[in-house]
């Protein structure tokens, strides 16, 4: 038997696995007891990894789609034909619409397609790189804590748990979203930490927390607008930090007094003493951290709730202080993620062609030239293609994104992709958005890249080893981006001038004092973690100083303090509506099983959760006459004429009031192209239009009205 030790990149973890292998294949993958990460934890998406891999329906070879008059179908190819067919689809393209009318898709965490897409988008010209998800997850936070801080506080090694004497989770299920992080806060509280949970649900981390704040789907705001005015209002904030470090302090003071704990129980349904009380335990800790994820970022306001959290942690000081929320850094001399996209980047366009991204006029600070980390919001790409407006966008390359699944408005999203004259995808199945493509490649799975594995939030860096040669012709993606532009005669290869992804490789590393060879002997590099150093570098924000006030958000002539926002459709602004949609919907709780939208195909996790879920309150089911386990039907007044079937899960974790239906479900036994879209998936009814988040354009995945019914 043969041991290799790589990273598992199933969710976005990236925990160290010790794979068992041998002459018939990888027999058990099992968690690395040495990796920092996960000390030995491995999850059941990690242990089924090889079941993934060998899948007999994955996409093994480059495919075409042949359009006969009657019938489409596929037909494999070579990588030389599928290459050299892309790029001259691409130069027709570009000769007829010009170079922004080529724009590339990326999803999350399951493989490097964030940097191979967006290097390859450099190398081409254009500015139009695109996220399914960001504008949901992670940027609201991004340029929330960047506008207050400078740099980021609050993503998953920001909060310093095993130091912590009070832990704050909002919005987060770590346990199952990011167990690695959710079995230190476990252990933290078996210290004697405090643990305070913000969630609608009672999720498994709600049910061990000393405080369960119930909050009302899309008011996170005020909540934390309230804590705000409870604890400048008590002097429970740490007022020589906020005098010395803190710029906007009196004008924060005067925004908070709007939200008196009385006023912000009426708004989010939780008592009084429950607010005034999470306030107090968290401001009077020695030592405290705050760690909220994507549910505070799927409403209108995101950006300014998450400022309102991370004005918190600045109110309290418990920055970058042990058991605070510290500053990560990743080791010195290496090529991250950040370097490679964010604002200070190694390769980007000129400022000019960065200026006509779409969405740079309307989202400056999420797609203009300076952004943090510049993205196409998704529902503007589908806009360009749908509507051609601002511009057309006429073919597009999809790497690990699946936007008929995960992109709001299913139908939308699905016209406008029949609308493109060039749609490639590159994934491991033929998913509902493979379906869609002229051509899909085949990609390698994390068992077959040799790679580095990093996060701009973590302080390590480790170094995958490839565990066995991938099926047929699968590829990295970083090859296939190499591949194309060495196919595509006007590709400008200085923005991707690497042969192959082992020179890619190096190339990371190549200002740091070892090579990839033995960081790969090593398998980790970790930084210790280093206090206070605030107090040699400062803050990079205009003021230099924490910007309670934000000076950026006024230049742009937004609200430079956190605001409360009512969701559009709720009890309080919509109250004639909510008589016909009685219930509050929320979406994309987590399942240990599934990331996203993989994971359908395999039976054992599959066999753990086989349909597509909504949580109903037995209460509620009682009322409605909806058994356990029964089909029901949900609907919302933004999508007319469109339902959803899900199973009914009677709970009593969630709100009579409130509905939560599990997110990113597709069939991949049922007839294609959809495979069960448009019957299960929720996004058919998520709507995409107005109101959205002014800065970022998030939508409300949670905090919409919608009515459930026995089908
Ligand atoms: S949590 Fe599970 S899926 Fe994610 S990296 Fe760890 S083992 Fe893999």
């Amino acid at each position: 038997m043969k041991k290799v030790r790589s990273i598992c990149q199933d969710c976005h973890c990236q925990c160290g696995v010790i794979v068992h292998k041998n002459d018939d294949g990888i027999v058990e993958v099992k968690g690395d007891p040495d990796h920092p990460e996960n000390e030995g934890f491995i999850c059941i998406k990690g242990r089924t990894s090889p079941k993934f891999a060998t899948h007999p329906d994955r996409v093994k070879h480059p495919l075409k789609k042949i359009k006969d008059k009657s019938e489409e179908k596929w037909e494999k190819i070579s990588w030389n034909e599928a290459l050299d067919d892309i790029s001259k689809k691409l130069t027709r393209v570009k000769k007829q619409y010009g170079i922004k009318s080529i724009a590339f898709e990326h999803g999350t965490g399951t493989r490097p397609s964030m940097i191979a897409t967006s290097l390859l988008a450099n190398a081409l010209g254009t500015p139009n790189v695109v996220s399914t998800d960001l504008h949901i997850c992670y940027a609201p936070s991004l340029i929330a804590e960047d506008l207050t801080y400078g740099q980021s506080i609050m993503m998953e090694k920001g909060p310093d748990y095993e130091n912590s004497d009070c832990i704050m989770v909002w919005g987060a299920n770590p346990l199952i979203a990011h167990p690695t992080k959710g079995n230190e806060i476990i252990k933290a509280i078996r210290k004697g930490g405090k643990l305070i949970v913000v969630d609608p649900r009672e999720t498994q981390l709600a049910s061990k927390a000393d405080l369960w704040l119930q909050v009302r789907p899309g008011t996170d705001d005020a909540l934390a607008l309230g804590m705000i005015n409870y604890i400048v209002e008590e002097e429970l904030y740490d007022d020589k930090f906020v005098e010395k470090w803190c710029y906007g302090f009196n004008k924060l003071k005067e925004r908070a007094r709007e939200f008196p704990p009385a006023k912000v129980e009426k708004i989010t349904w939780i008592p009084e003493d429950e607010i005034k009380e999470a306030a107090e335990e968290y401001a009077k800790a020695q030592s405290a951290v705050l760690n909220h994820r994507v549910a505070i970022e799927h409403n209108i306001n995101s950006v300014q709730t998450d400022r309102a959290l991370a004005i918190l942690i600045a109110l309290t000081g418990n920055v970058d202080k042990k058991g605070g929320n510290i500053f990560t850094e990743l080791p010195e001399g290496y090529i991250s993620l950040a370097d490679l996209l964010g604002e200070n980047r190694k390769f980007r366009l000129d400022e000019d062609v960065e200026k006509d991204r779409i969405g740079a006029e309307k989202f400056p600070l999420a797609s203009g030239p300076k952004a943090p980390l510049p993205f196409v919001n998704a529902i503007l790409l589908i806009n360009a293609m749908d509507k051609g407006y601002p511009y057309p966008i006429k073919a597009t390359i999809c790497s690990g994104g699946n936007p008929v699944v995960n992109c709001q408005n299913t139908k939308k999203v699905i016209n406008a992709l029949k609308k493109l004259d060039l749609f490639v995808v590159i994934d491991f199945f033929l998913t509902p958005t493979a379906e869609m493509a002229d051509y899909v490649l085949p990609a390698a799975t994390w068992l077959e890249r040799e790679r580095h594995a990093d996060a701009p939030y973590m302080n390590f860096i480790s170094t995958a080893k490839r565990v066995k040669n991938p099926p047929s012709e699968c590829w990295d993606d970083i090859k296939i981006s190499i591949e194309l532009a060495k196919k595509i005669p006007w590709a400008n290869r200085e923005y991707l001038p690497w042969d192959d992804v082992e020179e890619y490789n190096k190339w990371r590393i190549k200002e740091m004092d070892l090579t990839f060879e033995e960081l790969k002997e090593k398998g980790y590099l970790t930084v210790p973690r280093k206090y206070e150093k605030y107090k040699t570098d400062g803050f990079d924000t205009p003021t230099g100083k924490i910007e309670l006030s934000s000076t950026i958000l006024k230049k742009y002539g937004y609200d430079p303090l956190p605001n409360f926002k009512e969701p559009p459709e709720s009890p309080e602004s919509t109250p004639e509506l909510t008589k016909e949609y009685p219930y509050i919907l929320i979406t994309g709780g987590r399942y240990i099983e599934y990331y996203h939208s993989m994971g359908r195909q395999i039976d054992e996790l599959r066999k753990r959760v086989p349909d597509p879920e909504v949580e109903i309150h037995p209460e509620t089911a009682e009322e409605l006459d909806i058994e356990r386990g029964e089909w029901v039907g949900i609907e919302t007044p933004r999508i007319e004429n469109k339902k959803v079937k899900m199973k009914a899960k009677l709970t009593s974790i969630i709100h009579p009031k409130v509905i939560h239906a599990r997110h990113a479900w597709w069939l991949p036994e049922a007839p294609g192209p959809e495979h069960g879209v448009l019957d299960h998936n929720i996004n058919l009814i998520i709507s995409d239009d107005s109101p959205r988040d002014q800065i970022v354009g998030s939508v409300p995945d949670r905090g919409t009205l919608c009515k459930v019914y026995k089908l």
